[in-house]
């Protein structure tokens, strides 16, 4: 029977609400406040009718916006009454009728608290089995084909459910309703261990016999969810040393897995936002304070104030660090730049010099997917690498528009596919160097459009020619773009924060190049996603023999002398080195590019102070710097000087270059140096936003690219800028740095097929 005074309600919610235990919240959340109606799965979301009490709906409509399981991701909610009818109860709906399309495929989550619970609990049938999981925990996207996300359509689908895993997967009561890698000790994947030449080893238990090798200091492979990890004691020096020579990797800091959150503090400095982005479903690695006390390796992370933190987020990796010692190095499993290591057989092959053992198991990895790095500045955890945990989920924006695929750059890439207001960025493809990573943009590529059923309108690459992204892009049958390097990083930081602008942008940067063919980086543009103008730049500076500055920051440093002074200065880094052989090419202007890159600029300083000649690590010598700075700016600064030709301003670098000199030959520390530089450049970055203001009248400050993962930089520029009256956006959806890059590019393509695109001039 209807009563009188019952009413009847419809809801339409879009977002991440499928594939996330969405249904059975809905339908507890109705059953309790003893509704009748229905849920099923829609093009974009869910749909919902409730009928019952006015008070009773009033109340499901709240907890329907602020209660829903912690995966999913509401974006709208589009409330509606509708006519009465008669039903008798409250329903869940098949998933795969009607318009079922456009699913969301939710990322890779962090095993949950009920799952860690069950997998510690002997008398649970699920005790210590790795593949542990449920609607609100485990694999997603990378053990995905297709759509629809559906069991025969992943990397599960060679795995028949038992009985019991069968019936809770049809329950929709039950918290592995429709999980679709649901699996048990019975029915499930199984780890292995193997030794070094790939024999399997008779151990009663895969997991404890790798603990045991990591307590005896042995190098441990073992396959995660996106892909191989390297394990090692991080307590246990030499074992951390042993595993750098095995990789090749001679300073660039390893990330650690620590056993759970109570112990993180005794090794590093933690507030509470960075406790709960380590403890939240994405599980990223996120950058904290290094506390410096004994219990770690010096190894671990040489010449840095921060460590790259994470917890055991899968459960194969939380029994292993319950066995073995309570910090582990745990790294990425590849060789350099190249992408990381997913197949059994393709770690032993090229694994194989580098691991004791191998800890494996036979659910594949369909994609490649690397851990993310955030850091906690400003207020806000900010991604330096987005990849798993985060990818596929979109970032929002706040207007939809045509299909478009972006490229991204050369470094750290990632490609945008843009779909409605949906921006999907691939995961962390890493360096274009490498033909591994070369194929692995393919897939991606391939991946992304195949996945969310999307075919672009326009593919956009960046301005340069030589990049292979720019390549790729022009060898598809689709129309493209090329745009330009920090326009993209500008549009990148509007997209995020859905701001429109005009703005005033601070684009700091290593590498990028330019209109006019030299290699910008430290840009002023002001303007929007359909165009900017090149308000002022760095004063222009020689690299000599171009790309090989960049690694040997000495050949650098002597670019930045021979521009700054007539008299070449005699300075104490130059001892031992062929400096006639460069300052004759530099003279004769011979393989000499011009750059006003920021990130060359902290290049040079680091080297001119005799911090360090040569880099193994992108960006070391910059990051060196900061670290020497102590976490504090000085009250002094350099001279800086801004310069007007023609309406276009010159940040000078040459009196800061004279100064920095001065200061060496005073005998001033590193220290003090660093702070007096990382002063001057926020003086000169408030001074040049002024100017820009004054010129436009615009009062809002977009920070985007590379340099702005320096966190003294970044946090003091941010605080000044906005005590002076500026509102300031910067990222923290997507990194600043060129991993960032192809969301912008995405957005300016949509621009440009919207015919508003005016580009930079
Ligand atoms: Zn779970
Ligand atoms: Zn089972
Ligand atoms: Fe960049």
């Amino acid at each position: 029977m209807v009563s009188g005074t019952e009413i009847r309600q419809r809801f339409r919610v879009n977002g991440i609400v499928q594939g996330v235990g969405f249904r059975p919240f809905v339908y507890r959340i109705a059953v309790a406040g003893g509704l009748k109606g229905f849920i099923r799965n829609t093009a974009s979301g869910v749909l919902i009718e409730v009928q019952g009490e006015s008070a009773s709906i009033d109340g499901f409509s709240r907890q329907l916006r602020t209660e829903g399981p912690p995966l999913s991701k509401i974006e709208t909610v589009d409330e509606t009454t509708v006519s009465c009818i008669h039903e008798e109860a409250f329903t869940i709906g098949a998933s795969g009728e009607g318009d079922e399309v456009e699913t969301l495929i939710p990322p890779d989550i962090a095993l949950c608290s009920d799952c860690r619970r069950e997998l510690l609990d002997p008398s649970n049938r699920r005790f210590r089995y790795p593949f542990i999981n449920c609607t609100n925990c485990g694999p997603r996207y990378t053990i995905v084909g297709r759509l629809p996300y559906d069991r025969p359509f992943t990397s599960m689908h060679g795995f028949t459910m038992c009985p019991e895993c069968e019936r809770e997967y049809h329950d929709p009561l039950d918290r592995r309703f429709h999980a679709q890698p649901n699996a048990c000790p019975v029915c499930g994947p199984e780890a292995i261990l193997l030794d070094a030449s790939g024999e399997k080893l008779d151990v009663p238990d895969a997991v404890a016999g790798a603990a045991a090798m990591l307590r005896e200091g042995k190098i441990v492979a073992l396959k995660g969810v996106g892909g191989f990890h390297l394990a090692v004691d991080a307590s246990n020096d030499e074992a951390v040393r042993l595993l750098r020579e095995r990789k090749g990797r001679e300073a660039k800091p390893f990330a650690v897995m620590v056993r759970d959150i109570g112990i993180v503090s005794r090794y590093c400095n933690c507030y509470p936002a960075e406790a709960a982005a380590l403890a939240s479903p994405e599980a990223p690695i996120v950058l904290l304070r290094n506390r410096g006390t004994e219990g770690l390796a010096p190894s671990v992370a040489p010449g840095n104030d921060r460590l790259g933190v994470m917890l055991p987020y899968s459960p194969l990796h939380l029994l292993l660090s319950v066995d073995a010692p309570e910090v582990l190095v745990m790294t990425s499993a590849n060789f350099s730049e190249e992408p990381i290591v997913t197949d059994n057989l393709e770690a032993l092959s090229r694994l194989g010099g580098v691991a004791d053992c191998f800890l494996v198991h036979n659910r594949p990895i369909w994609l490649k997917c690397d851990d993310s790095v955030t850091i906690e500045l400003s207020g806000k955890l900010r991604q330096l690498r987005r990849s798993r945990g985060y990818v596929p989920a979109p970032v929002f924006l706040h207007e939809g528009g045509p299909v478009v695929l972006a490229t991204g750059g050369e470094l750290k890439n990632t490609l945008t596919l843009l779909k409605g207001t949906h921006a999907l960025l691939s995961q962390h493809i890493g360096d274009m160097k490498n033909y591994e990573a070369w194929k692995h943009f393919e897939q991606a590529a391939e991946h992304l459009q195949h996945l969310f059923q999307a075919l672009p309108e326009l593919i956009v690459h960046d301005l340069h020619p030589g990049y292979m992204t720019t390549e790729w892009a022009l060898k598809q049958s689709v129309p493209v773009l090329g745009v330009q390097h920090h326009h993209a990083h500008l549009a990148s930081c509007l997209a995020e924060n859905r701001v429109d602008g005009p703005v005033i942008g601070l684009m700091l940067d290593g590498t990028g190049y330019g209109t006019d063919g030299t290699i910008w980086g430290g840009e002023v543009l002001v303007g929007d996603i359909a165009g900017a103008e090149r308000f002022a730049a760095f004063e222009p500076m020689p690299m000599p023999g171009g790309d090989i500055a960049v690694m040997q920051p000495w050949r650098l440093a002597l670019g930045y002398l021979f521009r700054s002074f007539s008299v070449m200065p005699e300075l104490p880094f130059m001892q031992g080195k062929p400096a006639g052989a460069v300052l004759e090419l530099l003279g004769k202007g011979i393989s000499v590019h011009e750059t006003s890159s920021c990130g060359r600029l902290f290049d040079a300083v680091a080297a001119l102070s005799g911090l360090r000649d040569e880099i193994s690590y992108e960006g070391q010598a910059a990051i060196e710097l900061m670290h020497a700075a102590k976490g504090e700016t000085g009250t002094g600064t350099f001279t800086h000087e801004l310069r007007e030709e023609g309406g276009r301003w010159t940040m000078l670098v040459s009196p800061i270059i004279r100064d920095v000199v001065r200061a060496v030959r005073q005998g001033s520390s590193l220290c003090e140096i660093s702070r007096m530089f990382h002063r001057t450049l926020v003086s000169l970055f408030i001074d040049i936003a002024g100017r820009a203001s004054e010129a436009s009248g615009i009062r809002t400050v977009a920070l985007s690219g590379g340099v702005f993962q320096n966190a003294l930089l970044f946090e003091t520029l941010v605080r000044d800028l906005e005590t002076a009256g500026y509102r300031v956006l910067a990222h923290s959806l997507v990194p600043s740095n060129d991993g960032g890059l192809s969301l912008g590019q995405a957005v300016i393509g949509r621009s440009y097929l919207a015919g508003k695109y005016k580009g930079i001039h």
